[in-house]
């Protein structure tokens, strides 16, 4: 692959896939030739301007598709348009939700790369899209309900008397869960977390948290260190438990997702109404049927005073960081593509995330399910 394209992103998308900076790695260290689709980064704060200093050349979309063999892309832009055969999309396509977007790309000679489905491994972690944004969201699912919240989050001493501190419950201590509990704890508040993983207690024990545990659970670890979906019975006593610790917490930010699954049902509608009007809850788990029985995902709803955030994508409201993020995740990508030279066989990385090969669908997890 000798030349990239970078797509400019939907009305609804403020992010970019390659910032300048990376236009400039890709000319000076892959040798490669870089086409920005004209006004691409500029709702991130890249201009176009910054782009040609970088060494990019700005042209219209058609231009795109025509010049580049790689194209690249945050979402699912491609529509079926004329492409020339052997040319590679990458994105963050998200085909194991949305299958119905496969089919766009069996119609062509054409590969596919979905960065989310890039392993979770150590020798991919410069390329794990979903670490980046995830640790984004989670910082700002603290921030955004600090905002909406009626009160403050460290203990405020003074003339006129003393507010306490904001307790801030936090649902699942992976990659978001973790950074939102660290950007709680900067800010003053008392944390506690709750995670199925027993790994995740020291983590969060290390931030200054306290974790919470269900009594008498045994760990499901056949999942190699990621969650499984819990036993009805642990369920219950887990939402028991939340219901406990939720009636004193004015933030909850919830994150708890399943690899492939619907989110778990944490919060029930009882568990919000003991929480105080004023309190916020912020559900990152959403797209995935949230943790919240009241949460409608990309909306904020009330309910007896309590505010419910339902959000997957908090991460695209900080597009700055996010795209520089992003970019990073994508120039380690497209570096370790051009070593393998685009051959999936032998590499566990490639053969994670190139779903769609010359138009054959070849990733074993769809081959299997839609068989
Ligand atoms: P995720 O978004 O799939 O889930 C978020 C958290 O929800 C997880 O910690 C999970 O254990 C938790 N959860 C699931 N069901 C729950 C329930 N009923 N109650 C409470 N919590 C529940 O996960 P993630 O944040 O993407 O990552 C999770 C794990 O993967 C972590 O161990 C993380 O360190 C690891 N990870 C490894 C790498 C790597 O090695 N490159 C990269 C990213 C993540």
């Amino acid at each position: 692959m000798q030349s990239l394209g970078i797509f400019k992103e939907p009305a609804n998308e403020s992010r970019v896939s390659v910032i300048p900076d990376t236009v400039k790695r890709i000319t000076q260290n892959l040798n490669m030739e870089v086409w920005v689709e004209e006004g691409a980064g500029v709702r991130a704060g890249f201009t176009n301007k910054a782009y040609e200093e970088a060494g990019a050349k700005i042209v219209s979309n058609s231009n795109i598709f025509k010049n580049s063999e790689g194209l690249l892309s945050i979402n699912h832009l491609y529509r079926g348009e004329e492409v020339e055969d052997g040319k590679s999309f990458i994105g963050i396509y998200n085909l194991m939700y949305h299958r119905q977007r496969i089919s766009t790309y069996q119609k062509s000679n054409l590969s596919v790369f979905s960065l989310d489905m890039v392993p979770r491994t150590t020798k991919a972690q410069s390329m794990d899209v979903l670490s980046s944004m995830a640790s984004l969201s989670g910082y700002k699912a603290v921030i955004k309900s600090a905002e909406l919240y009626g009160s403050v989050l460290p203990m405020f001493t003074t003339a006129a008397g003393t507010l306490k501190p904001a307790k801030v419950l936090v649902l699942g201590a992976g990659v978001a869960g973790l950074q939102a509990i660290a950007t709680a704890k900067r800010l003053g508040a008392i944390v506690e977390a709750f995670d199925v993983r027993r790994a995740a207690g020291e983590e969060v024990r290390s931030l200054g948290a306290k974790f919470i545990e269900v009594p008498g659970y045994t760990e499901n670890t056949s999942a190699g260190g990621y969650a499984v979906e819990q036993s009805p019975e642990y369920l219950k006593k887990q939402k028991e438990l939340i219901h406990e610790h939720i009636s004193n917490a004015s933030i909850v930010i919830s994150t708890a997702n399943i690899p492939g699954r619907k989110a778990p049902l944490l919060i029930e509608q009882a568990s919000v109404e003991c929480m105080q009007p004023g309190s916020v809850i912020v559900d990152l788990a959403s797209e995935q049927g949230g943790n919240c029985a009241l949460t409608q995902d990309e909306r904020m709803i009330e309910h007896n005073g309590v505010k419910i955030i339902g959000s997957s994508y908090l991460a695209k409201e900080m597009p700055m960081a996010s795209s520089q993020m992003l970019s990073a995740n994508y120039f380690s990508f497209i570096k370790h593509l051009k070593q393998q030279n685009g051959n999936a066989a032998n590499d566990p990385i490639l053969q994670g995330c190139k779903v769609i090969e010359n138009g054959e669908l070849i990733h074993p997890a769809f081959i299997k399910n839609l068989t």
